[in-house]
């Protein structure tokens, strides 16, 4: 087990800042998620950590330990990448114990480790088989048994599923999440699909163009972003979120920072009349209505010619038709204009 803290670590590639002065703490046995957009710098910050890129600039702890000097190989953290790097021409048994010839472990010790990590990744049956002849989650266990068999106190995984189908890739995160359990130990885990992040993350750390945008718990990102980025990178779909030009001030006493405001796609619904109930309202239009199933995603057409999503298990409402869509005012959130929440209880009553 082990954690993890990085202190002011900054990354530059010549005049490119790809990672700047994060600050970030993984706790002991966490499954931490780092998750954005392409580009923000989950990989680097991955590899900083495994010791196979060297920060440009602050401090890498490993259990309180300072490993800026500390090799790869003996950092106690074992990598799995995406494309699983395994050697084509050996079976399954002498993919997982290349590693362990490698560090002169000896014959008995060797099968004990093969034997104890393929049972708990289920491959028991297929250690004669080559790569060639596994399915792609079949080959993704291979790539964990791999890192397993060496023990390391922390597991990174580098966008470990995106080669697999939509099936098994929900499949293999259940695995992962009880590989986690069973093993107890510390994960990192990058990804730039939210709905992998929020399924599996103890822990999600957020990032943009460098930087951290915020960390929590996947509920508490959800429930409370921290900015408008947060808001609109994690749910699907996306946080609504209107300038308050368009839509006017609120309140009796509204904030004067208040630039926008956000609701999320199941926090309004759609109602036919005008009420005046405590909730704000506006006119919309709806273009479109996909049903996922029990709910229904609306899409509609605002007033100021901007889409709006609800989702909703109501599925009474039809195409191009004009609709109110209604949202009780604890639903909202606001932000000034450089992106920041602002704390709700800032407003009161609301306008008639
Ligand atoms: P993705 O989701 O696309 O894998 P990422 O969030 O993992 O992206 P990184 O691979 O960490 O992003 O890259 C962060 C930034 O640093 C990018 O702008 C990338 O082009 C740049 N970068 C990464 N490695 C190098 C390198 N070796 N030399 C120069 N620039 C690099």
């Amino acid at each position: 087990m082990a954690s993890i803290e990085l202190r002011n670590v900054s990354k530059q590639f010549k005049d490119m800042y790809a990672i700047k002065h994060i600050d970030l703490t993984i706790e002991d046995g966490s499954f931490t998620v780092l998750v954005g957009p392409s580009g923000c710098g989950k990989s680097t910050t991955l590899r900083m950590i495994a010791g196979l890129e060297r920060q440009s600039e602050g401090d890498i702890y490993i259990n309180d330990r300072l490993v800026n000097d500390v090799s790869a190989a003996d950092r106690g953290v074992a990598m799995v990448f995406q494309n699983y790097a395994l050697y084509p021409t050996m079976t399954v048994r002498q993919n997982i114990e290349f590693g362990l010839i490698n560090n002169k472990v000896e014959k008995a010790k060797r099968n004990a480790l093969i034997e104890e990590i393929s049972e708990i990744v289920s491959l028991d049956g297929y250690m004669d088989r080559m790569p060639s002849e596994l399915s792609g989650g079949q080959r993704q266990r291979v790539a964990l048994a791999r890192a397993m068999v060496k023990k390391p106190d922390v597991f990174i995984l580098d966008e470990p599923l995106s080669n697999l189908d939509a099936k098994l890739r929900v499949k293999m995160r259940l695995e992962l999440i009880k590989l986690h359990q069973k093993l107890q130990t510390t994960f990192i885990y990058v990804t730039h699909d939210q709905i992998e992040a929020m399924s599996m993350g103890t822990k999600i750390v957020l990032m943009n163009e460098g930087k951290i945008m915020q960390e929590s718990t996947p509920a508490e990102m959800y429930d409370f972003p921290e900015n408008l980025f947060s808001a609109q990178f994690i749910g699907s779909p996306p946080m609504n979120i209107r300038t308050i030009d368009q839509v006017g001030p609120l309140f009796e006493t509204m904030d004067p920072d208040v630039a926008y405001m956000g609701f999320r796609p199941e926090g309004a619904h759609l109602t036919k009349v005008y009420s005046h109930k405590d909730a704000v309202q506006f006119s919309g239009y709806i273009e479109s209505a996909e049903v996922l199933g029990s709910e229904i995603i609306y899409s509609l057409c605002g007033g100021s010619g901007e889409l709006i999503f609800v989702k909703s298990f109501d599925k009474k409402h039809t195409l191009n038709g004009n609709v109110w869509v209604e949202i009780p005012r604890e639903n909202l959130v606001f932000f000034n204009a450089n992106g920041d929440v602002i704390k709700r209880e800032v407003h009161n009553t609301l306008r008639e």
